[in-house]
């Protein structure tokens, strides 16, 4: 296989490159995907677009906003500070990606683009709002996560364009959990993203390995309710939820075992993530926490 390699230095040529032969190009971010296609000839472009000369790598905040360029590597969102603060659970999701080697080449804007069924990131992003910017020459356009992944290894994405950077609305409460054989270098069998949203549905569920694409559960999300789910609640959000997906079995798991680790999964993100909200008084988490912290206490003091 012979191709020609462009490392252009600015948007505007990396457009122009990439209008000219749409169909014949491959777009090269951090290659952890890419150069196993073209490795095993999956993928026979006639011309590689190489995008890391591009300046898409920062980290913006606008207020409660957080954007992140397309070439920004994993590695690099995961270890920043103010990430890390206020948006934990987009680093603990990263820090599930493949190996620490991987997260320093793979991108976001690489993640989104490969858009693969067990991708670690795209739940978390569907329950967090995020939107894409798409830039072609010419134009630019903004698409929510949900309408960009459109299938295993399908995006909205039209011929000329590119993903520019990805935008968090507001860094809400969330949470991301997964299962998997080993913990490094492996794929997620399962995938589990929860966020409490200020407007309804106030709780959001996204599931990721089950399905070809990442998909929010409308139906559990509303078993959950309104405030710190009761635990009955819960626990039928949670077997919705593993209802719900079109579960199949392949080679990293059963479909019986994916159902399984659904309900588990829900049950702990959201108790993870209530437990690190304030419950409001009278409700069964505020009275089960009194309890728990009144056992905590040692003999002979009360509580206030
Ligand atoms: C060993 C191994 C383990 C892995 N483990 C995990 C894991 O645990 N969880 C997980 O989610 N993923 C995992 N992955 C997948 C991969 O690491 C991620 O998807 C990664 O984020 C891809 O980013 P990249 O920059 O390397 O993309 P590339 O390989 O460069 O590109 C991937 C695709 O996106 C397109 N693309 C890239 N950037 C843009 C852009 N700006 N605009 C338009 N199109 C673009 C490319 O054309 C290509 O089709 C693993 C991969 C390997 C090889």
């Amino acid at each position: 296989m012979s191709f020609t390699l462009a490392t252009p230095a600015t948007v505007a040529e990396a457009l122009r490159l990439l209008a000219d032969r749409p169909e014949e190009t491959a777009v090269l971010a951090g290659g952890t995907d890419l150069l196993i296609d073209l490795e095993d000839g999956t993928h026979r472009p006639r011309q590689l677009l190489s995008l890391r000369r591009l300046p898409w790598r920062a980290l913006r905040w606008n207020g409660p906003s957080l954007t992140i360029g397309a070439l920004a590597p994993l590695a690099e969102i995961e270890a920043d500070p103010r990430v890390q603060r206020r948006l934990p659970s987009l680093a603990r999701a990263i820090h599930a990606v493949g190996s620490v080697a991987l997260r320093h080449r793979a991108t976001l804007g690489g993640n989104l683009g490969r858009a693969s069924p067990t991708s670690d990131l795209i739940p978390l992003l569907l329950v967090l709002d995020a939107t894409l910017t798409l830039v072609r020459t010419g134009g630019r356009r903004e698409l929510p996560v949900d309408a960009f992944v459109r299938g295993s290894r399908r995006t909205a994405l039209a011929p000329g364009e590119l993903i520019e950077s990805v935008t968090l609305p507001s860094p809400l409460p969330s949470e991301y959990l997964w299962q998997r054989v080993r913990l490094a270098n492996d794929i997620s069998q399962v995938g589990v993203a929860v966020a409490r949203g200020s407007s309804a549905p106030e709780w959001r569920i996204a599931l990721s390995g089950v399905t070809p694409r990442a998909v929010r559960l409308p139906t559990a999300e509303k078993l959950l309710g309104q405030g710190l789910p009761a635990p009955l609640a819960l626990e039928l959000a949670a077997q919705e939820a593993a209802r719900r997906a079109p579960f199949a079995t392949d080679k990293r798991a059963s479909e019986a075992y994916r159902r399984r680790l659904v309900q588990v999964l829900v049950k702990r993100a959201v108790t993870s993530l209530t437990s690190s909200l304030p419950a409001a008084p009278g409700t069964e988490i505020h009275r089960a926490r009194r309890v728990a912290a009144a056992r905590r206490r040692p003999p002979g003091k009360e509580s206030r």
